[in-house]
């Protein structure tokens, strides 16, 4: 880009007029008169929790990913939990997972008292490198936790493939991907348990919410034992006992999903395609835009994937750039891009450093990548106006900081 610095419009946090008039988020929840209408009905039911709707959501959601059992959760992390639970993740075990994530992926390891073991990530798709996976196996892992980040399918199969060999259990985040595909197959039907979140920024919401999906009778027990207190309702015990007699099989939790929730997850589902089909629009014209923007890369694609597009990422050509990303963040956020960052890898968190004594240097790739990371917005009710001036903000803040 040779344009003389004369030639470009100010920045906006030097004191020039911002590229739209108010702040756009990376993500916003899509919630319609219909959504609203399905959740008003529940609260005039008789079941606020646990009646029929959790059930209806639970068979929507498996139905569509192609999985026998569905097991809702009050949230993903709570489904993660419960999944390093079925998995049978105990102080002996490790578990390996990307160190290119939301804490909560490696975290549901803790709650079970094992340990989360990372494996650096393949620098153009970022997601988990299985050859770096594959190195880190030791006689005490235990279970696989790839992350379809930002909605791009891990490479499962080599994954998989890795989990047989060891006798693994693999748990796949795919909080980022409902909808995605590998080889025409949606994620949900490939791995033993497959997790997705329902939080507000995700492809539907339920407020709060996660789900587990599985084609394992046995995993989808011990799943719902683990959502109610590890309680059981097992008919012939009640036959035999009493119909009051429930019995406590192991310590779990209660992280129960409402049917009002459950409600607005199913409502929700009647407009997936439409969502998934918006973001892919958009990305595609963020595709076109940035192919000719020297300044930033975009994430690669594992071949015979379709991702769900859940976020949108940049990666910053640093040397190509008078400036780091902490300076193009602040420039964005100024020109009313709400830029994120996703995510800070997680063993660089005070608490991992603290209690593993990672330093940093662990991950060179993963750590790399996060230096040039952003995530712009991305979300469906983004309009073509919108997306435009995401490109007009990119292409301005970059050509501004050009080395050129
Ligand atoms: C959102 C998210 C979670 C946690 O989901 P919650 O529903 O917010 O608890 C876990 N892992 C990843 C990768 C996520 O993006």
């Amino acid at each position: 880009m040779c344009v003389g610095s004369d030639d470009l419009p100010r920045l906006a946090i030097e004191g020039g007029q911002p590229v739209r008039p108010t702040l756009l988020p990376y993500g916003h929840q899509l919630v319609d008169e219909s959504d609203i209408r399905a959740v008003v009905d529940v609260l005039r039911s008789d079941w606020l929790t646990t009646g029929p709707t959790i059930a209806a959501f639970e068979e929507a959601v498996a139905d569509y990913v192609g999985a026998r059992y569905a097991v809702a959760f009050s949230s993903g992390t709570a489904a993660l939990h419960a999944s390093a639970f079925a998995a049978g993740l105990g102080p002996e075990d490790e578990a390996i997972t990307t160190p290119l994530t939301f804490c909560a992926t490696a975290n549901c390891v803790l709650y079970q008292g094992a340990t989360p073991v990372f494996a650096d990530i393949t620098e153009d798709t970022l997601v988990v490198d299985p050859s770096e996976v594959s190195e880190r196996i030791t006689p005490q892992t235990r279970a696989l936790i790839p992350v379809d980040y930002g909605g791009q399918p891990a490479d499962l199969k080599a994954l998989i493939a890795l989990a047989e060999d060891h006798g693994l259990t693999v748990i796949e985040d795919a909080c980022h991907a409902l909808g995605a595909e590998i080889e025409g197959r949606r994620v949900g039907s490939l791995c033993h348990m497959t997790v997705f979140s329902f939080h507000p920024v995700k492809h539907i919401t339920t407020g709060e919410g996660g789900m587990v999906v599985t084609e394992d009778a046995e995993l989808a027990h011990k799943l719902r034992l683990f959502r109610s207190h590890g309680v059981d309702r097992n008919t012939e015990v009640r036959e035999r006992m009493g119909a009051w007699v429930y019995q406590m099989q192991a310590l779990g939790y209660n992280y129960r999903l409402t049917d009002l929730a459950s409600a607005l997850g199913l409502s929700q589902m009647k407009k997936l395609d439409d969502n998934l089909a918006r973001r892919h629009e958009i990305a595609r014209r963020y595709d076109a835009a940035f192919a000719e923007l020297p300044e930033v890369d975009v994430q690669g694609e594992v071949p015979s994937t379709r991702s769900a597009r859940h976020l949108y990422v940049i990666l910053l050509r640093l040397e190509r750039l008078r400036v780091g990303r902490r300076e193009v963040f602040d420039a964005l956020r100024a020109e009313n891009i709400g830029v994120n960052v996703h995510y800070i890898p997680v063993h660089l968190h005070p608490y991992y450093r603290t209690r593993f004594g990672y330093q940093g240097g662990e991950y060179p790739v993963a750590e790399g990548i996060y230096e040039r990371l952003l995530t712009l917005p991305l979300f469906p009710s983004m309009t073509d106006e919108d997306a435009e001036t995401v490109i007009q903000g990119v292409r301005k803040v970059c050509e501004s900081y050009s080395r050129e």
